[in-house]
């Protein structure tokens, strides 16, 4: 995002994008008619208390939680869609506030917030990277550092595969940055969209081999 394109972003006011109200991106009264999402475990999809992972699935998977504000559709979409390919600010602000209330309160001092990057072909296409955007929005209301601990390596894209062939795809897909910082870490995973959860899933277990002692996601929408 251009230093002119934020200018201008803080002097014009927004239209919402569901309503056309003018004010912000999402006025509060469509942002207050999102969905809330059911508590599930992320990879069995049973219901689960605070969207914890099963203890089933704890077996396979790093992953203490994974947790959604929303479903993806609707204002929610609209949201990402201006974050994804307009890099808007005010869009990842408005989500931030959202999931910060899915972090926990009084964060140890291990506690740090993480983006799942994008791959690396689309966020160098469109300039920036949305999960980095949002994540830095939501260190800015947590107070928790953000920190790119995480890299990704080229990769296709994985639209329509299925949560088998995504796993086996993602594999190698991530690295760690500064292993030696991601020892003993509280790690809260951060990206826009869950989808099969196999993304987030392989980069717990990137940071989980590194040593971080705890990882939990979160993400702003989660399919319908
Ligand atoms: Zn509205
Ligand atoms: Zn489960």
């Amino acid at each position: 995002m251009s230093l002119l394109d934020t200018i201008i972003g803080t002097v014009a006011p927004h239209n919402c994008l569901c309503c056309g109200s003018e004010g912000q991106l999402l006025c509060a009264a469509c942002l207050g008619q999102l969905p809330p999402v059911d508590k599930l475990c992320y990879r069995c999809q049973r219901p689960s208390p605070d969207s914890l992972t099963c203890s089933a699935c704890r077996q396979a998977s790093p992953l203490r939680s994974a947790r959604t504000v929303t479903t993806y559709a609707g204002g929610a979409r609209a949201l990402i869609w201006e974050l994804k390919f307009s890099g808007a600010q005010s869009a990842a602000r408005i989500m931030a506030r959202r999931l910060a209330v899915l972090v926990e309160k009084n964060a140890a001092p291990n506690t740090v917030i993480v983006p799942v990057p994008t791959a690396t072909g689309r966020a160098r296409r469109r300039g920036y990277d949305q999960a980095k955007l949002l994540a830095r929005a939501l260190s800015q209301v947590t107070r928790l550092p953000c920190r790119n601990y995480l890299v990704r390596g080229g990769q296709t894209h994985q639209h329509q595969l299925s949560r088998h062939a995504r796993l086996q795809q993602l594999d190698g897909a991530f690295r760690a940055h500064h292993p030696r910082l991601v020892k003993d870490a509280h790690v809260i995973l951060v990206d826009d969209v869950i989808t099969t959860g196999a993304t987030i899933e392989a980069a717990a277990m990137v940071l989980s081999k590194a040593g971080a002692v705890k990882i939990d996601a979160v993400a702003f929408a989660r399919p319908a």
